[in-house]
Parts: structure tokens; sequence; C-alpha cells
């Protein structure tokens, strides 16, 4: 019987694993694979080519689910979503913490410890990037910069960090935690699937896995110590499928955050904005306002940028539908129609500093929103999160009014994306909950050290759940940072 198995390589996973190395023997599975740097997607046909199909392409990086109101991406590979996102590391706001049963001060020095592993820092690119002058202007000292888990000498400010960096620059999770973890001994098993756990009858937990390549083998492993951080869609679906065995609190499926994402342009601006197209997402304001009830909210607006391999049809589509996707706003005679027009048609044979594209903002939002979705269970057994109403959010709406006031002070075409597709409204790369953390099985899922909760109000021995799925609330800031604390949270505990 082996002491521990993590099952899955994302934030929780890996920290989880790379604090319990060293102290017990400890097997991580991952179902994806350990993505060599140059196969990395980098077109919009690669992309495409890289999706998974559970058949045709069950080793695939990434897949889109599709609930009533949301869509959800999300990624399978060694590393987890590490490998494609922006690294953005951020602490949340202190009232966020208000309806979590651990602190903010408690929680701080586990912020510290992983702050110290993943290393973010802020680009060197500095002051002269013109969307800085922009948000210093439309927002006064309200602009914060990002830190990002970006090796930034061997950064190229190419844009792809999301979805992938071929450079080597970026700081992934194979190069923080599990790189620490594998040192102090960790065994990894990429490209296994957990399909099955039960409980044995005196202690431990019996794992169903099979290879994610070949799924007709199956094997069974046991363990005494089972850590599930399979991310959203891994975790729960997996529950689900258990529930039968291991009875779960009925707030299991509740109360799931989209973390406020979404994404935005304010079109053809009489600024110059982003001339460097491709760097990554440098910079941001933070905005909090007081909702219906008077609870206070906190907005992060970051200023996005476009791979420079996708700037030119990203220019082109826009220059060609924003008037039909979007409202032009802004205060009359600044400029006159016709400079507005020749910048957009510029951009449909190149990319430049003259261009219509140059002179835009991508509003990339990240925001605390109510956490009203609700996990449905296909007939397939698969979770996809609902919440119809997500895109009237009191936090969206106060998101897209901002946006307008920007417009009627800048000018330009406010367009909301991606708003082509109804199920696509809410659109999120980051949600998080539903095994919320609580102090009794009628608040959370998990107890504040990330313990499954029996119905009963006990916790089941040895079985915890530490991944995006445990967080209480939405946090308003990019997740990967929370998550990492919260499992050093409960590594420590683990430890004793
Ligand atoms: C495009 C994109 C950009 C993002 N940008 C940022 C950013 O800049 N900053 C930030 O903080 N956050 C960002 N995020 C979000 C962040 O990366 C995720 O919130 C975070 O990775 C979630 O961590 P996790 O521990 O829940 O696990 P995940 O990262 O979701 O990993 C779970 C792992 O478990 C594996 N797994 C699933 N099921 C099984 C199974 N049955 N058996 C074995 N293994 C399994 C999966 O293959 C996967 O590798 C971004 C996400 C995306 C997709």
């Amino acid at each position: 019987m082996i002491d521990t198995i993590v099952v899955g390589s994302g934030y929780g996973g890996s920290v989880v694993a790379a604090r319990l190395a060293g102290t017990c023997e400890v097997l991580l599975l991952e179902r994806g694979r350990d993505w060599p740097l140059p196969e990395l997607p980098r077109s919009l046909g690669e992309l495409m080519r890289s999706y998974l199909l559970r058949r045709r392409r069950p080793l695939g990086l990434w897949e889109f689910r599709f609930g009533r109101g949301t869509g959800t991406v999300f990624v399978s590979a060694l590393g987890g979503a590490s490998l494609v996102n922006y690294g953005i590391t951020a602490r949340p706001d202190p009232h966020i913490f208000d309806t979590w049963p651990v602190s903010w001060g408690e929680m701080q020095r586990y912020y510290d410890r992983a702050l110290g592993v993943l290393s973010p820092s802020s680009a060197p690119v500095g002051e002269e990037l013109l969307d800085k002058k922009f948000l210093d202007r439309i927002e006064p000292g309200r602009r914060v910069d990002l830190e990002n888990t970006i090796d930034w000498k061997d950064c190229t400010y190419c844009g792809h960090c999301v979805p992938g960096c071929r450079e080597g620059a970026k700081l992934n999770l194979t190069r923080t935690y599990l790189a620490l973890a594998r040192e102090k001994g960790l065994r990894v098993r990429t490209e296994t699937e957990v399909v099955g756990i039960e409980p044995l009858p005196v202690e431990g937990y019996r794992l169903q896995v099979r290879s994610t390549a070949n799924p007709g083998r199956v094997e069974t492993l046991e363990c005494r110590r089972l850590v599930l951080s399979a991310g959203t869609f891994g975790t729960m679906d997996l529950l689900h499928r258990m529930r039968a065995k291991l009875p779960l609190s009925s707030s299991f499926g509740q109360r799931v955050s989209m973390n406020g994402d979404a994404l935005a342009f304010l079109y053809n601006t009489s600024h110059s904005i982003s001339g460097e197209h491709g760097a990554p997402l440098t910079t941001s304001v933070r905005l909090r306002f007081r909702d219906h009830e008077e609870k206070l909210r906190s907005l992060l607006v970051m200023s996005g940028r476009i791979p420079r391999s996708m700037a030119y049809g990203s220019a082109f589509l826009l220059s060609c539908f924003s008037g039909l996707l979007g409202q032009t706003r802004g205060p009359v005679g600044v400029e006159s129609r016709s400079r507005r027009l020749y910048r957009r048609i510029r951009d449909l044979w190149s990319v430049g500093a003259g261009g219509a594209l140059s002179h835009s903002f991508m509003y990339k939002l990240d925001a605390q929103d109510s956490a009203a979705g609700v996990v449905r269970f296909t007939s397939s057994g698969r979770g996809v999160v609902d919440w119809p109403g997500y895109a009237r959010d009191p936090i969206l709406r106060t998101a897209v009014s901002r946006l307008n006031r920007w417009a009627d002070r800048v000018g330009g075409t406010v367009v909301l994306l991606p708003g082509l597709h109804r199920a696509m409204k809410g659109f999120s790369v980051h949600t998080l909950g539903g095994c919320r953390m609580g102090s009794s099985p009628s608040e959370g899922v998990v107890d504040p050290e990330c313990r499954v909760f029996r119905p009963d109000g006990g916790v089941y021995d040895g079985f915890y759940i530490v991944d995006s799925t445990v967080c209480p609330s939405s946090l308003g800031v990019p997740p990967s940072l929370t998550i990492s604390a919260v499992a050093e949270r409960a590594a420590e505990a683990m430890l004793g």
C-alpha cells in the first residue's frame, strides 16, 4: 500500500506533492502528458489540433464545457493549467475572506510560502508601455502592475504565454513545485487517469486507474492517504461517480464562481495604447464598489494582449465586425470619423502603430462575482456549470458601465466578447468552488484543512480535496496563488 497518492498535477496537487515528498512515499497520477515545449500550440490551427477529444485525441491539451449561461476551459497536462496560463499571481483583497472559514491574516504566511516557490516578478518593460500611460490617465492612482511567474530574461514578448510558452521563459509548475517534489523523491505517472475510488474496509482507499491513451488497460492501486487535486471538472466528475460509496455533504456542486472572468475590447480609441503587441499581461487597475446590499466587491481590470501571431487575424476581424458586435461611443469632435475609419482600413492589410488595434484596450476582467453557479451532471456523468444569470451579475454590469464610461471619455467601440455564442456569454478560465471549504457539512464539502466531510459531520480518514474546487468564494484576482496558499496550509496540517 502506497502512503499517499495525489491525483492531478495543477497548483493544488503540485504543492501538496512537494511538501509531502521526502516525508513519506508519494505517487502523483496525472491524466495528461508531459508536454515538450516545442510541441505546445502556437497558431490557431495547432490550437485546434491540440483540443482533447476523449476517443480520438485523449492526450489533447485543453477542453471546453458549456453549461446554461457559462463556458469553461480547462487543461490536461503535467503541471495542469500552469502550462497555458499567464502566470499572474495576486493576493485577493482582505474582505474576500469574510465568507471563508480561515481569516485573511491567517492566510498571509501561506501566501508568502507559495510566493517563495512560484517566484513571480514584474516585467522589466517598464513605464514605456503605452497601456500604463492610458490607465494612469483614465483611472488615476489606481494602476497596479502585475507579477507573473515568468523568467523575463528569456521572454521574447511574443504573448504566447497562452496557450503555452515555447521559449522556456514561463516558470510553470514543472519548474517550480514539481521540480522541488521530484528532488525530494516524488514518483510521477503521467498519462494515467483515475476512473474510480472506493474506501477500503479498515484503512485507506482503492483507486481504479487506466492508461489515458489505452483506456482498456485498467489496474488498481491502494493508498493510506488520498489527495484529490484534479481541478474543477476532474475532481467533480470523480466525486460524482463515487458518491454512492463515499457520500458527500449537500454543498457538493453548489456556489460555483466564474471569478468574474470576462473579456471585452475598447476598440479604436483616440489614444495610442498597445504598441507592444504580444507582451504578456503586465498591468491592471484595481477597483472596488458597493453592491445593492452595500457589500464591498473587487474588480481587477487587466490590460490584455493579443499574441503576436494572432494580431493580424484579430485586427482584421475587429476591423470588419466591430461595428456589428459593438457600440461606438465617445466625445464628439475630438477626432474626425474619417481618421477612425482610416485606422480601421489600415488594419485590413497590416497591423502597426497607426492602426485601430494599436489604439485599442483589451479589457480582461477578474472580479468578485456572486458565486451562484450550480454543477449539473449530464447523462454521461460529466459536470457542467449552470448559471443562466451570470452575464447579469452585479459585478459584470458594473464592469460594463465602467467600460462605457471610459469610452465616453476617449471614444471607441465597446465590443463585449465572446458574445457570439449564447452559452459563452459568461466564459471563464478560472472556475472556482463546488467543493467549497466550510466549518461544517452544511457550509462546505471539506473542512478548513481540506479534509472531506462525511454527511454526519465527521471527516473521512486520510481523504482530502486540494484544488480550485475548494475555494469558498470568488477571489476577484487570478486564482493560482490562492490555490497554492490553500494547498500549503492543507499540506502543513497533513504533516501534523
Ligand atoms: C488560459 C488560462 C489562463 C489562465 N491564466 C491565469 C493566470 O494568469 N493566473 C492565475 O492565477 N490563474 C490563471 N488561470 C487559472 C489557473 O491556471 C487555474 O485556476 C489553476 O491551474 C487551477 O489549479 P488546480 O489545482 O485546480 O488544477 P488544474 O490546473 O486544473 O490541474 C488539474 C490537473 O488534474 C488532471 N486530472 C483531471 N482529472 C484527472 C484524473 N481523473 N486522473 C488524473 N489526473 C486528472 C488534469 O489533467 C490537470 O492536469 C488560467 C487558466 C487558463 C486555462
